[in-house]
């Protein structure tokens, strides 16, 4: 998938939750090979081979009555939605090592 599909769902999800009055915040979506072995060394990240270093994901924070949440029934709202947008389209709220803020395309 391109970065213009790729930003194209990433407009769809922030509509999405717009409509649903989930109010978010970007985080992450590039980072330099630098920045991805700082976290991987600081355990924050846990693979060198992060969609992150080709600017295909994106992290974002659900922020309620001003307070960056968790963990709660957004993610999982939005996850769902993002998987909806066709295949290649992953939520790391499914992975093992979970991270419900990320969102990325294959
Ligand atoms: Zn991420």
């Amino acid at each position: 998938m391109t970065r213009i599909q790729f930003t194209e769902s990433v407009r769809k999800l922030l509509n999405f939750c717009y409509y649903h009055g989930i109010q978010v915040q970007i985080d992450w979506v590039r980072r330099s090979t630098r920045e991805q072995e700082h976290l991987f060394r600081s355990g924050v990240s846990w693979t060198m081979r992060s969609k992150h270093l080709s600017a295909k994901a994106v992290d974002l924070q659900v922020i309620e009555n001003g307070e960056f949440v968790e963990d709660g029934w957004q993610y999982e709202a939005m996850g769902r939605y993002w998987k909806s947008l066709g295949p290649g389209h992953v939520w790391g709220g499914d992975w093992n090592n979970r991270d419900v803020y990320h969102f990325e395309v294959k």
